[in-house]
């Protein structure tokens, strides 16, 4: 159970001395119930009383790591129900289920390669890849692990009960991290050491959520901490209500056996639809194809965006078609929405144009000059920053129509002529046939 921050001053020195940053050790001890402060930052507590309160300073949901270097996968360190109530961090892990009887692992390498999008201007795709142990031969699948391993970036799940096949497969690719998939109430003793032997994260499952606690406890007693949950059901209703249940038992009521990331299986787009929303942190699916997956990315993406951090492009000048010394010059901010409306915009007008894009930290157009973001200074400093008058030798720069007010101020900071493009993206077509001739 959670302590509260009364429980929690109850075992601090109370001396008030300030060191941990608290102006006094109850205002320390509500940071630490809040989950703002770790208790570490006080340097005075009593080891008897770090035990106690140990448990109060750990997440509610575990962080756990799967891979290693750029492509590793962080799931999990949820701190609420809602994204409404503050954040989602860490986007469910998609990963393809591929069987050790697949006969050419090349192309399906190749195909999984395929699913991967640039949307908005970030590349999106699946981040697994879950081995199945269809043909029952330990060797086999310990070969088809490390081919995957070699030839794939993406870390893998190793999907079999038998600990000898574990074992086998990691003595070549534990160095990977790979999620080893599954304890049960019959071999958790072996995985668990298994598991900590070769340092990886180990998946646990349990017939129904009081088993999964039971093992749970048991596996976390044998030192292994990054952990796993599956509730074993494959049907969607009771699945998410499981999903819930173990969610609100770890964040509300602080319950540590279930407070790490669950793992769900899905064979059709509504399935993993329903599995993506609540709250599968790793979804292992057959699907494989673009238009299969595409689609449960967009909504992974709508899901897990923080709407207070706008999807941002890189501020810097772009070429839009092939640019010249003589073509347009025009500038915008860096909102990536903003920048996918006006881009295509320029294409159609089939003129190249060279495009500046501002740090407006990511607002649009009027939202960041009302805020102060995007203005003759913000634009005057990036001309700079990327040499623009080195690239174009017309001195014309063609600034958005809602921001026309900054005309006088913008010619007087670059020395360049300042010419007002329209106030809609759609109308920017026209206006370069128009004006650039
Ligand atoms: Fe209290 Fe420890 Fe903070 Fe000092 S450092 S104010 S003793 S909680």
């Amino acid at each position: 159970m959670a302590l509260s921050g009364l429980d929690i001053y109850k075992h601090l020195p109370k001396t008030n001395c300030k060191k941990c940053g608290c102006p006094t050790c109850l205002a320390f001890a509500m940071a630490l119930a809040a989950k703002k402060t770790s208790l570490d930052k006080c340097p005075d507590i009593t080891e008897a009383a770090k035990q106690i309160l140990d448990s109060a300073s750990l997440p509610p949901m575990a962080t756990i790591t799967i891979g290693e270097g750029a492509k590793k996968v962080e799931i999990g360190g949820e701190t609420v129900m809602f994204r409404h109530e503050k954040t989602f961090y860490h986007p469910t892990a998609i990963a393809i289920s591929v069987s050790d009887n697949e006969t050419n692992i090349q192309e399906k390498i190749e195909k999984i390669k395929k699913l991967h999008f640039d949307r908005v201007g970030m590349m999106v795709g699946v981040d697994l890849i879950a081995l199945k142990n269809d043909s029952n031969d330990t060797d086999k699948f310990a070969a088809v692990a490390k081919e995957l391993t070699d030839k794939s970036e993406l870390p893998l799940i190793l999907l079999s009960d038998n600990p000898q096949t574990i074992e086998e497969s990691l003595k070549n690719i534990s160095q990977k991290r790979p999620l080893v998939y599954c304890a049960n109430s019959k071999n958790f003793e072996q995985m668990s050491r298994i598991a900590k032997q070769y340092n990886v994260p180990l998946c646990i499952c349990g017939k129904d959520i009081e088993e999964l606690a039971e093992l749970s406890q048991k596996i976390t007693a044998l030192a292994v901490k990054d952990i796993v949950l599956d509730c074993s059901t494959r049907a969607v209703s009771k699945c998410i209500q499981n999903f819930t249940k173990i969610r609100r038992l770890a964040l509300k009521k602080n319950f540590r056996p279930l407070g790490f990331p669950v793992i769900a299986f899905a064979e059709n787009v509504t399935e993993a639809s329903a599995y993506i929303c609540k709250y599968a942190n790793i979804l292992i699916t057959t699907l494989d194809k673009p238009e299969e997956i595409l689609p449960l990315i967009t909504l992974r993406l709508n899901i897990y965006t923080d709407p207070q951090k706008p999807i941002m492009m890189e501020p810097k000048l772009y070429a839009v078609g092939t640019p010249n010394e003589n073509s347009p010059f025009m500038v915008t901010t860096n909102f990536s929405l903003t920048y996918f409306t006006v881009t295509p915009e320029i294409e159609n007008s089939k003129i190249p144009v060279w495009l500046l894009v501002c740090d407006a930290e990511g607002m649009s157009v009027l939202t960041a000059w009302a805020a102060d973001k995007f203005n003759a200074e913000i634009i005057d400093t990036w001309m700079k920053k990327t040499d623009v008058a080195n690239k174009v030798k017309h001195k014309k720069i063609i600034i958005p129509g809602y921001v026309s007010v900054m005309s006088g101020k913008l010619e007087e900071l670059t020395g360049w002529q300042v010419l007002v493009g329209p106030k809609e993206a759609a109308a920017i077509p026209k206006y370069l046939k128009t004006i650039w001739k």
